[in-house]
């Protein structure tokens, strides 16, 4: 069976779950073979999670480069020879490496994809009003997945390791010479949570976030924001949902004070349930809820907030 690598995204030794959307997805084009880049004894870390959810072949590229991306790239181009294609998650950085990987390889690169067969993929197109489905004209094309778009099966792979050579960058005109994350502080991320609260220029103010954090804490869920929002200085860009922002496929998403501009809803029309609190009944996202309220996001939000806390206390 023809080879599929995956590209593991991975943090503190910890797998995020977009890895395991994107072994089972993998597995409908061939046998999986999970890329690990990272320091030493990563892949060792990561191993065990990755062959309990199908990885047929574990890659380790062992590497102190601080250059951006840059492993990742040149690793994956050493291997894709003989695969059948590549998966990558669609955060910002798979977006990064899976342009610049097709470029190097001559790959089709197929973007944002919400399903995977042995005959193509599927994205979701123009806010989710539809699903197009495509097809690269190339050998072993690059397919980067929306995270949350793929149902997580576990079944057991081989796990055969194998260490490969990170080949050496050459001919650069600027390194990278260190790297620092931002801390993120206690929320899950956005592309990784099961679970989104997200609030729009309903919410008024950056203050009256509060009321948005404060249901999402309830839930143990991420916080996300309109464009709306984010443009008038009430959140942070980084958690913009949307078209021009991150596209999210949760269980449940709950848009607070957020009208559903195509634009809104092209970032997360894929998530499973929507709810909706507007106080407009003719606003657009209640087209798209599963569930919405016609109120006041200030009244309803405090009180979804209290029953939540009272049935889990
Ligand atoms: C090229 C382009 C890219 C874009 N990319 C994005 C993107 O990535 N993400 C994105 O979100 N937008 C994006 N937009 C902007 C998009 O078109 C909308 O302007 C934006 O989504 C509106 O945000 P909003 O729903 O928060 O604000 P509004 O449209 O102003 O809606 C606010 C809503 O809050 C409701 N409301 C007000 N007060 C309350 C209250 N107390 N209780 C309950 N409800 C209340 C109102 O009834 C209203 O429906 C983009 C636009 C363009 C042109």
């Amino acid at each position: 069976m023809a080879e599929v690598l995956v590209l593991v995204d991975h943090v503190d030794g910890e797998i995020k779950k977009t890895t395991y959307e994107l072994l089972t997805a993998a597995k409908a084009l061939g046998s999986p073979s999970a890329v690990v880049v990272g320091g030493a004894g990563a892949a060792d870390k990561l191993a065990d999670g990755l062959t309990e959810h199908g990885a047929d072949k574990i890659y380790a590229a062992e590497t102190d480069s601080t250059d951006f991306l840059a492993p990742e790239v040149a690793v994956l181009e050493s291997l894709i020879g003989s695969a059948a294609g590549v998966l990558i998650s669609a955060s910002a950085n798979g977006k990064e490496v899976a342009g610049r990987l097709a470029v190097r390889t001559g790959s089709g690169l197929l973007s944002d994809v919400v399903g995977v067969t042995g005959d193509g993929v599927q994205h979701s197109i123009f806010g989710g009003a539809y699903t197009a489905e495509a097809k690269a004209n190339t050998e072993h094309p690059v397919i980067t997945v929306r995270p949350g778009a793929i149902d997580i099966e576990a079944s057991a792979g081989a796990g055969a390791r194998e260490s490969v050579e990170v080949p050496a960058a050459s001919g650069r005109q600027a390194t990278v010479t260190g790297r620092e994350p931002i801390q993120g502080g206690s929320r899950p991320e956005l592309t990784e949570a099961t679970v989104i609260v997200s609030g729009g220029r309903g919410v008024g103010s950056a203050e009256d976030f509060t009321v948005v954090e404060g249901l999402a804490d309830s839930l143990g869920a991420a916080v996300g924001a309109s464009r709306a929002a984010v443009d008038s200085g009430y959140y942070p860009p980084q958690f913009q949902v949307g078209q021009t922002g991150k596209s999210v496929s949760p269980q449940l998403y709950i848009a607070l004070g957020i009208s559903g501009a195509i634009q809104h809803r092209a970032g997360m029309q894929t998530s499973k349930t929507i709810v909706a609190v507007n106080k407009d009944e003719e606003a657009p996202i209640f087209e798209v809820a599963d569930f919405g309220i016609v109120g006041d996001l200030f009244k309803v939000a405090p009180q979804l907030q209290d029953e939540v806390t009272k049935r889990k206390g």
